[in-house]
């Protein structure tokens, strides 16, 4: 198993050591590749990701990313479109599950459900033409792109509740309806019970009644904002992790950006990176990936935690913590 370990921009190189740490603690047999990608690379070098990297990440099984600052140069393209589109990662899938006694703006805990975001298409086609007085972006959606999206989030509500909320807009977005369709026939095929729901009564509903919900599939652009959203549920952006999964790859990042604003100060949270490791030991169906939740839980008990979450410990020293617990606690 390769893995290419990217730490990016501003706290991605804070929480992805950290991460890297609490992966060590396992002992795995596992070949790391760091590659350097994003807004610093680009300054020194003039190109944020090569071809070359393109191939060192293709020869890999895995990616580990931490955040890339976006580069301000208009012909600019995406270091994470690109991934997702060259590694045809089609499902990004954002867990939403509050740590034991953490709680977000809503002050409760009583929720765990799943984004499952289609990845490759809808308003990040990359498909635009920028003008000086007319900008506009083609917003794609296929039958094999809604269909395969589908395909996980229902297996994926097989292993759960057998639930499925399916969110669009198609009530202005004609393109939804296909996506609408799509999905729903999907959910028929696999007998999961489903509901749909139109995008911003879902913003509203998730945080009136996040308990709801289970498995929630839906486009590209409406799955970003609203798990950015959900970060508020669960307490911070820094709790957040997500993977994008193809059928040959998957690459694990943290919901959150480069934080500019903290970035250097070793105060960003690491969980959500650390919470990305345990998605990538489940991808690699390695069972201790459990002991993370464990470790986790060990760590808040003992207040070992970052600002975010009203503590003081450095994004290292939450690092150390989980990691530790693991070593201790890991029987292979
Ligand atoms: P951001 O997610 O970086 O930060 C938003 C807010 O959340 C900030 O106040 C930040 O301090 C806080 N925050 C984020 N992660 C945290 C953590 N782990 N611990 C504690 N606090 C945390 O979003 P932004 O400021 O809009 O974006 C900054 C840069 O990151 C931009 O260039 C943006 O394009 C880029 N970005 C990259 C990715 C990615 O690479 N996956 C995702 C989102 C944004």
């Amino acid at each position: 198993m390769k893995l290419a370990v990217i730490e990016g921009d501003g706290i991605g190189r804070e929480v992805i050591p950290a991460a890297v740490e609490v992966l060590g603690a396992f002992g795995l047999e596992l070949e790391k590749v760091p590659l350097e990608l994003g807004y610093a690379r680009w300054e020194r070098t003039g190109t944020a990701m090569s071809e070359e990297d393109l191939d060192t990440i293709k020869s890999c099984d895995a990616v580990l990313f931490g955040a890339v600052t976006t580069v301000p140069d208009p012909s600019y393209k995406s270091v994470l479109l690109t991934i997702r589109k060259e590694l045809d990662l089609y499902a990004n899938v954002r867990p939403v599950k509050p740590l034991p006694g953490v709680t977000g703006v809503t002050g409760r805990n009583d929720f765990d459900f799943i984004i499952v975001r289609e990845n490759t298409e809808g308003l990040y086609s990359g498909i635009e033409e920028i003008g000086p007085d007319l900008s506009w972006t083609k917003r794609v959606v296929t039958r094999k792109g809604s269909k395969r999206i589908a395909e996980y989030a229902c297996q994926l509500a097989k292993k759960r509740s057998d639930k499925l909320t399916i969110v669009h807009k198609s009530n202005v977005l004609k393109s939804d309806k296909l996506f609408l369709d799509v999905c729903r026939q999907t959910a028929d095929a696999y007998g999961v019970e489903y509901n749909d729901m139109l995008v911003d009564s879902m913003a509203y509903s998730l945080m009136m009644h996040p308990e709801k919900y289970d498995v929630v599939v839906t486009t590209n652009l409406f799955g970003d904002i609203l798990s950015d959203m959900c970060a508020a549920l669960v307490g911070s952006l820094g709790l957040v992790p997500s993977a994008n999964i193809g059928k040959k790859y998957a690459f694990f990042e943290p919901v959150h950006g480069s934080a500019p604003d903290i970035a250097g100060k070793g105060v960003s949270n690491p969980l959500a990176a650390i919470l990305c490791v345990k998605m990538l030991l489940e991808w690699m169906e390695k069972p201790e990936s459990r002991l993370i939740d464990d470790a986790i839980a060990d760590a808040l008990k003992k207040k070992v935690i970052t600002p975010d979450l009203g503590g003081k410990a450095s994004t290292s020293e939450v690092g150390c913590a989980v990691a530790k617990y693991i070593r201790e606690n890991c029987i292979v």
